[in-house]
């Protein structure tokens, strides 16, 4: 039998440590190896990516392409830009391909995918081999173990868990890499024939790149931003292993914090450093195994438990990873229903959107379909651009757009606003945002997040709400957080720094800057402009608490909903 020929084909795994897959692969013993990243129409044209997750894209996919040459001089990532679902039918045959294996993949649209490019290698006699190393535990086992439904709390996880067995160990990288064979491309390229319904700004220099399947010079080059047509990163977070390694080792080097980390504990309006890890895009780029992450940490944890000092889950760093496990496990289950309301078992349905003031003497339960208010369209837009005037939520919100990312809590304070807790504006408007800004998108802890953070799902205490001043003054008396990203307000008082408006006109002269305006009004060196809150928050919350006590007492979710006159209600 001839030696097997491999096409290793990357995607959430851009990693040599740790990666079950690419052992897999090179247990093949094969003639040649091919790692390949396939530009994925999906990804490329459909997905809100901004900027900044952009770079870290390019940024994993270059340190991995430089760590394979290291491995291997006549080797590096291949990126191929075509569809994988037309490109690897036409590579199996170019380059006399006999096994394609590659790291599961759980998301909806992945598995739709995957089984096209499957059933095109069982047509083309390729065996494929694929083996899970994105989650600590395979998400259909879990759901599996979890009586076949998706795992809704992170004490699920555990006694689902505890059914599949140990976390494994995580694997070494390996030593050497075998050269790919020949790299020709004699075929023509795939465009994909209808342009997708999100107008993207890179979309055109991306559709002209697929026109040279192998890259401008056809050296199957990782792409600059400048050819994707996109605006310059403003992150300063990076990615790639290499990087990723560096900060795991520099964290645990700390055991103490890795050992006591508790993240109720952790301030959200911490900065440079912040308090919590930031590993997060590498765990979503697979710059970073999380395995890897579990056991450093875990094997710290055992050494301190033994001095009676280590905080367990759901608050301890292990804790965390156990929540990122669930909300794969939840979303393995509900398929592409668990990412909307509509059709959706498990996410409660409220009708968002209500009017600013609601009549309480009125049955808010008839009536259970969207109500548009322009009122909420601009707290939306608001929200959006950072000028809410609330200054706790326009700073995160404008965090989240420079760097990509946002700690936890601050997470909870903005989507607690936009819903529940605020604006009434349905979570997927705001999921949808975070999709385009954060470099540490994942379809299903976002989704998941905003679920619990809207109380649809996950979470069902909606009485608890964020005060977006007394939330943010437990953390931060002087408002350094707040000076930091609203530099407007950098010489207000502490005492007005949460609520700049109730500041003397002639204190805020002083200071130079006056609160008034909805945002549009931008000022000048002299005399800066900070907009006047959007609205009475106590009476916001009011309304919001009404409108989720209905709901709760209604009970409906997304699968009672029927599409009628082109929207949707509930029966
Ligand atoms: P750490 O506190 O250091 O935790 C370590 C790791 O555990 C994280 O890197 C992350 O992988 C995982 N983790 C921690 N908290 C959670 C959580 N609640 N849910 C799932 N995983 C968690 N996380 C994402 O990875 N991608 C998202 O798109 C995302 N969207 C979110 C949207 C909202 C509305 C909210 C409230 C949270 C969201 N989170 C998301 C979860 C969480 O906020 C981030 O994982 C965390 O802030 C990342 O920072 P860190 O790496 O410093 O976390």
């Amino acid at each position: 039998m001839p030696a097997p020929r491999v096409i290793y084909w990357f995607r959430t795994d851009l990693r040599l440590h740790d990666s079950p897959a690419l052992k897999a692969a090179l247990d093949l013993s094969p003639s040649c190896l091919y790692p390949v990243w396939t530009w994925d129409p999906h990804y490329v044209y459909r997905a809100r990516v901004g900027s900044n997750r952009w770079q870290f894209l390019l940024d994993c996919q270059s340190d991995l392409s430089a760590s394979i040459t290291k491995l291997n001089p006549k080797s590096k990532l291949l990126l191929i830009r075509e569809a994988p679902q037309t490109l690897f039918p036409k590579l199996f045959e170019q380059w006399q391909i006999t096994h394609l294996v590659f790291e599961k993949d759980t998301d909806a649209y992945a598995r739709e995918r995957d089984e096209k490019v499957m059933q095109a290698a069982e047509e083309a006699g390729v065996k494929v081999v694929v083996k899970m190393g994105r989650t600590l535990y395979d998400p259909d086992e879990l759901v599996k173990q979890n009586k076949g439904k998706p795992t809704m709390s992170s004490s699920q996880v555990q006694a689902a868990g505890a059914k599949i067995g140990d976390i494994l160990r995580p694997i070494p990288a390996p030593k050497s890499l075998p050269s790919p064979g020949k790299t020709d491309l004699t075929f023509e390229p795939e465009v994909p024939a209808s342009s997708p319904d999100i107008n993207l700004p890179q979309r055109n220099s991306a559709e002209k790149s697929y026109h040279a399947l192998a890259g401008p010079k056809g050296d199957f080059a990782i792409p600059t931003m400048a050819e994707l047509g996109l605006k310059p990163a403003t992150t300063p977070h990076r990615g790639g292993e290499t990087l990723a390694l560096e900060t795991l080792a520099e964290i645990t080097a700390n055991e103490d914090y890795t050992a006591t980390f508790s993240k109720p504990a952790t301030a959200p309006t911490a900065f440079e450093p912040q308090s919590t890890t930031l590993l997060s895009p590498h765990l979503h780029f697979g710059s970073l195994s999380v395995r890897e992450f579990y056991w450093r940490v875990q094997d710290i944890v055992d050494k301190y438990k033994k001095k009676g000092k280590a905080t367990q889950p759901p608050t301890s760093l292990t804790g965390q990873l156990l929540f990122r496990d669930m909300y794969f496990g939840a979303q393995a289950s509900l398929g592409f229903s668990f990412a909307q309301t509509y059709n959706n078992s498990h996410c409660r349905f409220v009708p968002w959107h209500l009017p600013s003031t609601v009549d309480k003497s009125s049955n808010l339960i008839t009536g259970h379909y969207r109500i548009d208010s322009s009122e909420a369209e601009t707290w939306f837009r608001r929200w959006k651009t950072g000028t809410t005037g609330f200054p706790w939520i326009d700073a995160l919100m404008r965090q989240l757009r420079q760097e990509g990312w946002i700690h936890h809590l601050g997470r909870h304070a903005v989507a607690c606003f936009l819903t529940r807790g605020g604006c009434y504006v349905d979570w997927e408007r705001g999921a949808e945002v975070f999709e385009e800004l954060l470099v540490d998108h994942e379809t299903a802890c976002n989704v998941g997040n905003w679920q619990w953070l809207s109380c649809t799902a996950f979470f069902a205490q909606f009485y608890r709400c964020y005060s977006p001043v007394a939330f943010p003054q437990k953390w931060d008396k002087e408002g350094s957080f707040v000076r930091r990203w609203c530099p407007e307000l950098e010489l207000f008082d502490r005492k007005y720094i949460y609520e700049p408006w109730k500041a003397p006109v002639a204190d805020q002269k002083r200071w130079g800057c006056l609160v008034k305006g909805d945002g549009d009004e931008t000022g000048d060196d002299n005399m800066k402009v900070y907009p006047k809150p959007m609205f009475d928050f106590a009476e916001r919350r009011e309304v919001c608490m009404q409108g989720m006590k209905n709901a709760y007492r209604v009970g409906l979710y997304g699968n009672d909903a029927k599409v009628l006159d082109g929207s949707w209600r509930t029966l």
